[in-house]
């Protein structure tokens, strides 16, 4: 009576309980049993798709506990300038967009991505005069690798209204010439307030961007993802409705709010149907921000915050990338737990890139869990190796002696920062490599298994979803991947290239390979 059954597999189940099995069949999109080939043709019937995976691994559906999806779409239909693009030099930058000025009528919005100062000859960020060289008919909008950094052109400049008088936002930095006090056109932290000026793509744009971008999360196995951005607000809800309801966005999505939606929805200014197990709210993102020398929110704002999240029920999750703004972020949840103690929280620190044993053991205390992108380590490490401090990096992204100290551990790829494969981060994980084959600190090294348990079960933690989600069990979601390799057997080096052969969400086959 099962609607698909998969045989002949090398079932990893990632349940302690019955950590093997041959193969899974799966009725109304949840999984009946996980059993012996034998059990399985038992229930055939004639409408049954049976499918033999000859010897192939099958796992749980990926989880990214952290990526942007908007941010995900509309880097499908902006210009790319990550180094792995060819995107070298300034003048690599310029290049693109003359090809796109040259198609573009004037007065409309160029938008590029991903650029990397590390990555080009010049060693420093594009400015406005190298962007007004190639138009001075288009506004430009660059974004940088992280997207908290932007680079406009001066008729950007202009339209958006920063002149050499405006003052620097509260929460943002305006580069300036440090002769004449210019602005150079580099703004960081500044996508709140450029959001608001400058129009965003059209639907119509986003949606091709999203149907790229959902195929490419479902050939990497992703049947999960949470969306972590900041600015999470109701219009992002109804996008996110749009793409569900039209089918461009099949993985299973939890939206975090920012934490000024957040106080609209609890003063009832929006209200959103959640449904549990394709589209809901996660929880609510702080971003602890240092670019400024200085910590913002302040700790007691800070604190405050996090009470009032932590009361309503909510998760908190607080972005948190330097050992100072995590000793805050960890400060702060302290408090709330203090005034009300409540045993299973789950509040959350993404990120946490800087992290000392010590800090580690006063996270696993509280309770807090953390948020990693592994495959930073690959795509970033050879950077970090450069640039920084000895002091920082002998605590970077220390993975082992967080899960040793005790810390529940959740795997993410906070896509399109870096790209989503999980196989990249589990193999960054297991090997602590870089891109180039240089090694970032040895003794963090995990286990493939335990890599994958950040991805599944620890990751469906992070929204209390474990019930549902991340091990191969009766009565959990019908959600797998059969991969063309055993990351836990064939050699790590291995991992990166090891291929998702066919995706199943729901029960059903929404991606196989070619
Ligand atoms: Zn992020």
């Amino acid at each position: 009576m099962a609607d698909l059954i998969l045989l002949n597999a090398n079932v990893m189940t990632m349940d302690p309980l019955h950590p093997k099995a041959d193969g899974v069949d799966i009725k109304n999109g949840k999984i009946l049993s996980v059993t012996t080939n034998d059990d399985l043709e038992k229930w055939k019937r004639k409408k049954t798709i049976t499918i033999d995976c000859k010897g192939k691994t099958v796992l749980p559906g990926f989880i990214d506990a952290h990526c942007h999806l908007y941010a995900l779409a509309e880097s499908h239909v902006t210009l790319n300038l990550e180094p792995h693009h060819n995107v070298r030099s300034i003048s690599d930058i310029q290049t693109k967009i003359k090809a796109s000025s040259q198609q573009l009528p004037s007065g409309t919005w160029i938008r590029g991505r991903g650029y990397n100062e590390f990555y080009l000859a010049e060693k420093r960020h594009p400015n406005r005069w190298d962007l007004d060289q190639v138009t001075s008919a288009h506004p430009i909008k660059l974004t940088h690798r992280t997207g908290h950094a932007h680079v406009l052109n001066s008729l950007a400049l202009q339209i958006v209204g920063i002149s050499n008088e405006t003052p620097d936002p509260l929460d943002g930095l305006i580069d300036r010439d440090v002769k004449t006090g210019e602005p150079t056109g580099l703004l960081y932290r500044m996508g709140d307030f450029l959001s608001r000026k400058i129009p965003p793509l059209e639907n119509h744009q986003l949606d091709r961007g999203m149907k790229v971008a959902n195929d490419e999360l479902l050939s990497m196995g992703i049947t999960s993802i949470q969306d972590a951005s900041s600015h999470n607000a109701i219009e992002q809800w109804k996008m996110f409705r749009r793409w569900k309801d039209t089918g461009f966005l099949k993985p299973r999505v939890a939206m975090m709010l920012g934490t000024e939606s957040f106080s609209a929805y609890r003063k009832q200014d929006f209200e959103i149907q959640t449904d549990k197990s394709q589209l809901r709210l996660g929880g609510v993102k702080i971003i602890l921000d240092e670019t400024t020398g200085h910590l913002r929110p302040a700790q007691a704002e800070l604190s405050e915050t996090v009470l009032g999240i932590h009361q309503s029920g909510f998760q908190a999750c607080l972005h948190a990338v330097e050992e100072k703004a995590v000793e805050a972020a960890c400060s702060a949840i302290e408090y709330a737990l203090r005034k009300f103690p409540k045993p299973d929280h789950r509040h959350r620190i993404e990120h946490c890139s800087v992290c000392s044993p010590s800090l580690a053991k006063k996270l696993a205390a509280l309770g807090i869990m953390v948020v990693t992108q592994p495959s930073f380590i690959y795509y970033s490490g050879d950077r970090y190796l450069r640039t920084v401090p000895a002091e920082e990096l002998k605590h970077l992204y220390p993975i082992r002696t967080l899960l040793k100290s005790g810390v529940k551990v959740a795997a993410s790829s906070d896509c399109p920062i870096a790209p989503a494969n999980p196989m990249t981060g589990i193999y960054a994980a297991a090997s602590r490599m870089t891109e180039t084959g240089e090694e970032v600190l040895s003794e963090e090294k995990i286990t493939p298994e335990e890599a994958l348990r950040m991805y599944g079960e620890t990751a469906a933690r992070t929204t209390f979803d474990e019930g549902i989600k991340g091990s191969i069990s009766p009565g959990k979601l019908g959600d797998l991947v059969v991969l063309n390799g055993d990351p836990t057997k064939d050699p790590i080096n291995e991992l990166k290239d090891m291929r998702v052969e066919m995706t199943i969400l729901d029960g059903q086959i929404v991606w196989e390979g070619r």
